[in-house]
């Protein structure tokens, strides 16, 4: 141990003598005579020396530069996830026989939101209707990555939480407050359900513990088409508002029923506090059938996908999420492609 660390210091007193700096003073200056090191290689050998651990800050600060601009303008808690779950996945421990590569720079840390994140440029940006939020229906990507959202809540299957926890799956889920709390005839698509209601807003608690962002899908799942702007705004703001205090997030993300919408509904989103009005380009049928809504008839990069909390939502989506995996595509973190549309502005 102290054989390696006197061979660090050795190449460091040649470098900082060929250099022409002062041993140890700067961070960045140390870190440019390590990398020296590095290239004479030595630099496996010296894992234990501070020197190692600084080649590292200064590789990571250069890391969250080349990333800031994809967290920079996210605002809301819990989407700037990019620079600072990089750190941690490029410290290897152990085994760090070099300065971390630059593949590390998408590595995921256990504990963060999951999914894919957008890369530098990749987003185009999304045109808002003058001040209104804007209605997207897909992600302006060449990406091959898909998003995959949950409307409702009538059917609080456990074993779907676990599955999203434990598999890493990226979703969001629109929560309609009549389905959440079970009041009324649930969806008779869905068929009889084995847990319709069981854990109530507890339910989407455990949700949003596993990372999913719960947004606002209406109080009562009304046609808005059918109804004037104050009654859009009350269904619109009291899911907002029970959101919050149900949960203590607050949505940015609004899912009219059916998709049907007008210009009092982007008014009332808006006034909401909701930033953009979310529709969807396939639906995912019972089984995990994909139905598109295109003449094409395949998945294509940026497409939002919807499901329902319907029964056997597990056992489907697990047929889902491979089929979309076999088929080349990841699944992208949603908020963040959200935030890169926005900050391409
Ligand atoms: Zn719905």
């Amino acid at each position: 141990m102290t054989a390696v660390a006197g061979v660090a210091r050795a190449a460091l007193t040649r470098a900082a003598r060929a250099g022409d700096m002062a041993p140890i003073a700067r961070p960045v200056r140390v870190a440019t005579a390590a990398r020296f090191v590095r290239v004479a290689t030595v630099a496996r050998l010296v894992r234990v020396a501070t020197v190692a651990r600084l080649v590292r800050v200064a590789t990571v600060a250069a890391a969250a530069v080349l990333l800031a601009s994809c967290a920079a303008n996210g605002g809301s808690g819990g989407t700037a996830d990019g620079p600072g779950g990089d750190t941690t996945g490029a410290t290897p421990g152990g085994t760090a026989t070099t300065a971390a590569p630059r593949s590390d720079a998408t590595t995921r840390p256990p504990d963060g939101p999951p999914g894919a994140v957008p890369r530098r440029g990749e987003v185009k940006e999304i045109q808002a209707t003058g001040s209104l939020p804007p209605v997207i229906s897909s992600i302006p990507t060449k990406r091959k990555v898909v998003f995959l959202t949950i409307d409702d809540g009538w059917e609080q299957d456990p074993g779907f939480v676990q599955q999203v926890r434990d598999r890493r799956i990226p979703i969001t889920a629109f929560a309609m407050r009549d389905a959440v709390e079970a009041k009324g005839p649930p969806d008779p698509a869905g068929g009889p359900g084995q847990f319709v209601g069981a854990g109530k807003w507890g339910y989407f608690r455990s949700l949003r513990d596993a990372h999913v962002p719960i947004e606002n899908h209406t109080l009562t799942h009304p046609n808005l088409r059918l109804l004037g702007y104050d009654a859009q705004r009350r269904e619109i703001c009291g899911s907002s508002t029970i959101i919050r205090r149900q949960l203590g997030t607050r949505p940015t993300l609004f899912r009219p029923p059916f998709g049907n919408y007008n210009t009092d509904t982007l008014r009332a989103a808006k006034d909401c506090g909701l930033k953009s009005v979310l529709l969807w380009t396939a639906t995912v049928q019972p089984g995990g059938k994909i139905a598109y809504q295109v003449p094409d008839k395949r998945l294509r990069p940026g497409d939002i996908l919807l499901l329902h909390f319907r029964p056997n939502l597990a056992r489907d989506f697990r047929v889902l999420v491979d089929k979309i995996k076999r088929r080349g595509f990841e699944l992208g973190n949603l908020q963040a492609y959200l935030d890169a549309t926005t900050t391409a502005r």
